[in-house]
């Protein structure tokens, strides 16, 4: 187990593309972090630079209280876990899971018992003389956890790990992976493009954009309190409604009606608001244009206009609703601003 910290850490690519801009963080002692952010954001490159894989151009990474920047891959008591599992087709489940433990000249008795005990916490003490062609998706990733987890290590890698699998099994194997972290309370960073794998699974999660930390902070604190329109639109399905504003008077005015006040400033600002925070209300101040009702069962969202602007608001299955014009209430407590020019929270 260990703490993880990078300082200042910069990848600039032999191309000259800068993909991590000075980056520094630090990861307590059995957290578990995500990287996430759209493709391209830079998060393989920073997982690949603490897992050895990738030269760190600049900067400092320790993992417990040593500097491991020129530490090769194999001595920095590290486990990685790939999208496309990197298992070896020739052999068996047992030889798989055990495979890093020979390479470490492990007795073999004791690789024996740590591949039943990994086996046996991940359902696969069945299927230890099988061929990975012979497993499920699934099972075949829980090979892959097998191996990572007999190493025993300070320090979990996981690598878009999840990508392969259907939506079905995703999840199921979302709940598997961060419940097994838990009870081996390993530190582990784990990378993902998908939101909702960083909101379920993270104590705390790092959104990049374009090689740059955009947020750090605990699920709730990135989904109620946005540092910028990048993530208020990143993360949440649907997403935050951002809806062009003006401060003026003491009072948020959308479109020349009350949509917040008091408000201090003046000028052009833009204001973040999930669905979940806004009513329909017959008294409510702001007109919404219905256009489309979607029917998901346990509620709906209706998709529309607010002041020409595309908005979004989730009602309960009870809720009547129909395609027009209404009208509706923000929650004054749920709004967020932002400055209209950079984005970033006020
Ligand atoms: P992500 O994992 O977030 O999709 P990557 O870390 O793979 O992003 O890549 C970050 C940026 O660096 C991208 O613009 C990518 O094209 C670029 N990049 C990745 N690998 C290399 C490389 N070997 N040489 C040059 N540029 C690279």
């Amino acid at each position: 187990m260990a703490q993880v910290s990078l300082q200042d850490i910069r990848k600039i690519y032999p191309n000259g593309h800068e993909a991590v801009i000075p980056t520094s963080f630090d990861i307590s002692d059995g957290e578990f972090v995500v990287l996430v952010g759209p493709s391209g954001c830079g998060k393989s490159t920073l997982l690949r630079m603490i897992a050895g894989l990738e030269e760190i151009t600049e900067g400092s990474l320790s993992i417990g209280a040593r500097r491991v920047n020129d530490v090769d891959p194999a001595d920095r008591d590290i486990a990685m876990v790939f999208q496309n599992y990197a298992l070896y087709p020739h052999m068996t489940v047992r030889k798989n899971i055990g495979y890093g433990l020979k390479n470490r000249k492990t007795p073999p008795e004791e690789i024996d018992a740590k591949v039943r005990e990994a086996a046996k916490m991940l359902n696969l003490t069945d299927y230890l003389d099988r061929k990975p062609s012979q497993l499920s998706g699934g099972q075949r990733q829980r090979v892959a956890m097998g191996r990572a987890v007999v190493r025993n290590p300070a320090l979990f890698l996981f690598d878009e790990p999840l990508s392969n699998l259907d939506a079905k099994l995703r999840h199921q194997m979302r709940i598997e992976i961060k419940a097994l972290q838990r009870r081996l309370g390993v530190t582990s960073i784990y990378v993902t493009h998908d939101q909702v794998e960083a909101m379920t699974m993270a104590d705390r999660i790092i959104v990049l954009n374009e090689g740059r930390i955009e947020q750090i902070g605990t699920p709730a604190e990135i989904y109620h309190s946005p540092a910028s329109t990048f993530v208020a639109s990143f993360m949440g399905a649907p997403p935050m409604n951002l809806i062009n504003a003006r401060l003026e008077g003491g009072h948020v005015m959308i479109n020349g009606s009350t949509a917040l006040a008091p408000a201090e400033g003046t000028g052009t600002i833009t204001i973040g608001i999930r669905p979940e925070d806004v009513e329909l209300s017959p008294e409510g101040s702001l007109s919404f244009q219905v256009d489309i009702v979607e029917e998901l069962g346990a509620h709906r969202l209706l998709h529309g206009r607010l002041a020409d602007q595309s908005f979004t608001i989730h009602v309960g299955k009870d809720t009547p609703v129909a395609a027009g014009a209404t009208h509706i209430k923000l929650n004054a407590e749920a709004m967020r601003l932002f400055d209209a020019q950079t984005g970033k929270a006020l």
